[in-house]
């Protein structure tokens, strides 16, 4: 069996707002993904899926319990070595795209390997194959101002992606794109997790766009409350599946 790429032990997340004011947010999560997995996280709004992505990828840290990213637990390491662990193991892709506005597409991709004193040339080369990898090639001398809400995703990713992470963690990155640039990304996204074995662990509240993973994780409550694999499932079977489980959500709210 080959190490897990990322793994969860009893995983708690409290949250403190003054005593006696306490909020667990996450309790005692056992977790496990597969290098190459393609996971989307789903649940109702404030079950914890923000809370339960910011603590697997080091934007925060578990109350208790352990964290193991490619092996290496997240308390091991000093803060400045989970800097340079998160910048060369994880990339992320935001809803709001977060890119520099006073920057070209271009200077915006470049920026993780500037930060890792990157050489010029190899920098340059590696931004160039990224955008032509997401098709951006062309427009990389435009600010973001300049580009549509695709194109600036299109471009977060290739900033996700220029230092080769082996899991890309993207919390509800298609929620200001419209359909057709949000089925684009996705074939993306895809096209990266079959052709390089990038895991992906995406949050949706969009079933077609979960229906694109390859085993949804419903979190509930701050406990994973379901998983469903797709298996030999057709993406309409797994998407009406995923449909389905979120539908019981508010179902029970008429009975
Ligand atoms: P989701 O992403 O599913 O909407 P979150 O992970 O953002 O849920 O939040 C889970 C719960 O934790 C919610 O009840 C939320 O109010 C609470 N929460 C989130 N962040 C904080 C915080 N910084 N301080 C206190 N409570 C928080």
């Amino acid at each position: 069996m080959p190490q897990p790429i990322l793994k969860t032990k009893n995983l708690t997340k409290i949250y403190y707002l003054g005593q006696p004011n306490e909020f667990e947010a996450l309790h005692s999560i056992n977790f496990t993904a597969q290098a190459g997995e393609f996971l989307c996280v789903m649940g109702p709004s404030g079950s914890g899926k923000t809370t339960f992505i910011n603590n697997i990828s080091t934007i925060d840290f578990p109350t208790r319990g352990w964290v193991f990213i490619d092996g290496v637990e997240i308390h091991s390491m000093s803060a400045n070595e989970i800097g340079r662990f998160r910048s060369r193991t994880l990339g992320f892709v935001f809803q709001e795209f977060n890119l520099l506005e006073t920057h070209t597409l271009y200077e915006n991709i470049a920026m993780p390997l500037a930060l890792a004193k990157a050489k010029k040339k190899e920098a340059g080369e590696r931004v160039e194959m990224v955008a032509k990898q997401m098709g951006i090639q062309e427009i990389l001398h435009k600010y973001p101002r300049e580009c549509s809400g695709g194109q600036r995703q299109r471009g977060a990713i290739c900033r996700a992606l220029v230092m080769n992470p082996k899991i890309m963690i993207a919390d509800e990155p298609t929620g200001n794109l419209d359909r057709r640039s949000a089925s684009e990304f996705l074939e993306l996204v895809d096209k990266l997790n079959r052709e390089q074995a990038v895991t992906i662990i995406m949050v949706t509240h969009d079933p077609l766009i979960a229906s694109y993973s390859s085993r949804l994780v419903y979190i509930k409550d701050g406990v994973i409350q379901q998983t469903v694999e797709k298996g030999g499932m057709s993406q309409k079977e797994y998407f009406w599946k995923i449909t389905e489980i979120n539908a019981s959500e508010s179902k029970a709210i008429f009975e």
